[in-house]
């Protein structure tokens, strides 16, 4: 434990749980966080949600429950490296995709189109959501009553609208202070992971090719390398070498580039953390470089005519059931009738917390159950 530098977050320094608990024995408070986020039934849910590719489409993609480990695999090894609290880390990379829709950012769009006139839907909010309300596992409370400094970590992002209804969780946007360098590695970590493991399963999917791939600077880079070490080897390990490296190279970038940060800013405290600017950072060498893989992704991957037909069904599927559900909630399941459902905009939000919490297959069979008419979709 004290191996922790003194700006880490701890369980004494910690802000605490909304209601008071007993503290946890043999493990730290926030290995109780990772614990209950991984006992929880959203977390499960993961399994069967979209990254990039819609969860039948193969075996091998990954789903937001991969994704998810491994941005909490890069984040342990980065916070480790600058003794920052890897348990936090490791909790809000598990929790941070909580509240995403089946169908990825296909299905966040067509929610969040269709909640306009309710407040709108935006993922992070609803991840915080599962972990504040909607879990219901617990006697004494609503949610997972998970630390501050998790459910801070797992809020990236926050409108300045938005933030003034979320109390203590929207000081941060109101103040314009930063969140626990944990928090920040965990953010970063999750651009690391995706930005690697979508070129791996773009490459997988046969959507983009290693020739597009080494126009990107980042990419060539690792892969002349590997060409050039092994010119005989075989192509998925090519592929897989190349990523690695990828990977290592962020990660290490990552860290040079935070320590140094840092040391300018003579850290003692946490509070000294939430009034510096963001320390967790990219070299600007290296940021230039990921924005130019995303930008390849952007249009040749997530732009591409097989993911956008998905995402079009995908929007398709959303919009349709929630017009259905908030025209006749009694075609709710019961668990999600309430007297709040009788008034439309309770009925909204019910309805986009039913809809979110869906697995993809989830979806589409409920779509079917709703609107076919064969035998066999009742
Ligand atoms: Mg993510």
């Amino acid at each position: 434990m004290s191996d922790f530098a003194s700006y880490a977050v701890t369980d004494t320094n910690s802000r605490g749980r909304r209601f008071p608990e007993t503290a946890p024995q043999g493990r730290s408070e926030f290995q109780r966080d990772r614990d209950r986020i991984i006992h929880s039934g959203a977390f499960r849910r993961l399994e069967y949600k979209t990254q990039v590719f819609v969860n039948h489409e193969g075996d091998l993609f990954r789903t937001r429950l991969t994704h998810s480990i491994e941005v909490a695999q890069i984040a342990r090894s980065i916070a480790r490296r600058l003794h920052l609290n890897e348990d936090l880390t490791e909790a809000i990379s598990l929790a941070h995709d909580l509240g995403h829709t089946p169908f990825g950012h296909a299905g966040q769009d067509a929610l969040n189109s269709c909640m306009q006139p309710y407040g709108g839907f935006e993922h992070n909010l609803q991840s915080v959501r599962v972990v504040d309300v909607l879990e219901e596992r617990y006697a004494t409370f609503d949610g997972l009553n998970l630390c501050f400094e998790t459910r801070e970590g797992i809020l990236k992002h926050c409108s300045l609208n938005n933030a003034r209804q979320m109390g203590e969780l929207g000081e941060r946007f109101i103040k314009n202070l930063r969140p626990s360098l944990e928090g920040q590695i965990a953010n970063l970590a999750d651009e690391i992971a995706y930005n690697n493991h979508d070129v791996d399963d773009g490459l997988r999917s046969g959507i983009i090719t290693l020739e597009q791939l080494s126009t990107v600077p980042l990419v060539a880079e690792h892969l002349q390398q590997v060409r050039s070490a092994y010119p005989e080897l075989l192509e998925r390990r090519v592929v897989h070498e190349t990523v690695r490296r990828m990977i290592n190279t962020l990660v290490t970038d990552l860290i040079r580039q935070s320590a140094a940060n840092i040391a300018a800013q003579n850290l003692v405290t946490l509070d000294d953390v939430r009034n510096a600017p963001a320390l967790i950072a990219f070299s600007d060498e290296l940021n230039i470089k990921q924005r130019e893989l995303k930008k390849f992704l952007y249009t040749h991957l997530y732009r591409h005519y097989r993911v956008m037909r998905m995402s079009a069904k995908a929007q398709r599927i959303i919009r349709e059931l929630f017009d259905v559900f908030m025209k006749d909630s009694r075609l709710l399941p019961t668990r999600f009738q309430t007297p709040q459902t009788r008034e439309e905009q309770g009925r909204a939000r019910a309805v986009a917390d039913y809809i979110a919490g869906m697995t993809d297959r989830y979806a589409i069979r409920e779509h079917k159950r709703i609107f076919a008419v064969e035998e066999d979709a009742i």
